[in-house]
């Protein structure tokens, strides 16, 4: 599986006249995992929605292997990109099978019955996930943690170039969390994944990305990123950072007091 450059340039986004990203610019290297995060309102979500395509920023570009993506197809761009969502699966009374059998829509003509190639995408897209004993459940009847496997999966299935994760682990616990988010890792696939615990992102992530108030704050390599000044600025908690080997391995937040509001 070939995997993408992802190229964010000046993008910006205004909802009524309040800005939710003011002139964004960011970028993820082929096969990278990149981490989005930021406080609640930052523009997390905004930015991963112009880059799936479900919003046109006013202003800027959004580039995956240089070419920008509004001169692509929609077909062309959903083969290319594949996102995972806070909305989560709707459809509850799906199949797990038929879930992820909708991966696949933007490989084959409308109407067109599934081809051996769709089916064995599909399988394998379970296998790799774990899902393959519940193919035949509804989605509703799923626990949290299997569910997002599920729409992983889906996501897998439609074979894309890159991975657009919205707090995928949210509500999992936290041993699922590195799981999943390993098994991310093991597919080599660039992936831009917004993720709401800072241990989870410095300890998963390649480079991380830091909105504030919908702009990028700070931009690199986890370590040179997450510094106790940065958690204190934008996070608003006086924190430290325990390195080894040139890796952080935890943050270490002060029970109190806190820093004042940012
Ligand atoms: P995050 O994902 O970092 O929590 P969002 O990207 O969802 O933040 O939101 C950024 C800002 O844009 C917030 O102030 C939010 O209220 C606003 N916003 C997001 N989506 C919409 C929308 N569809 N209409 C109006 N305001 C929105
Ligand atoms: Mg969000």
């Amino acid at each position: 599986m070939t995997t993408a450059e992802l190229s964010v340039a000046g993008v910006s986004v205004t909802f009524g006249d309040a800005p939710a990203l003011d002139t964004v610019t960011m970028h993820a290297p082929a096969g990278a995992i990149v981490g989005v995060v930021g406080p609640n309102g930052s523009g997390k979500t905004t930015l991963l929605r112009t880059i799936y395509r479900s919003l046109r920023p006013e202003s800027g570009a959004v580039l995956i292997d240089g070419a920008d993506i509004t001169a692509m197809s929609v077909r062309a761009a959903a083969r290319t990109t594949a996102a995972v969502l806070q909305s989560g699966a709707g459809a509850p009374e799906l199949t797990v099978a038929e879930m992820v059998g909708l991966g696949r829509n933007p490989h084959h003509a409308l109407f067109s019955r599934d081809s051996g190639d769709d089916r064995e995408a599909v399988a394998a897209a379970m296998d790799r996930t774990g899902v393959t004993t519940y193919a035949d459940r509804s989605v509703g009847s799923l626990s949290g943690g299997e569910r997002q496997r599920v729409l992983l999966a889906r996501a897998l299935a439609q074979h894309p170039r890159l991975l657009v994760l919205d707090e995928l682990t949210n509500h999992l616990d936290v041993r699922a969390r590195f799981e999943l988010l390993d098994l991310v890792r093991s597919t080599g696939i660039t992936t831009l994944a917004v993720l709401h615990e800072l241990d989870l992102a410095v300890r998963c992530c390649d480079h991380l990305v830091v909105l504030n108030h919908g702009r990028v704050v700070a931009t690199g390599q986890v370590l040179e990123v997450m510094t106790p000044d940065l958690l204190r600025t934008v996070f608003g908690v006086i924190a430290t950072t325990e390195r080894h080997d040139d890796e952080i391995v935890r943050i270490h937040y002060a029970a109190r007091p806190l820093a004042p509001a940012p």
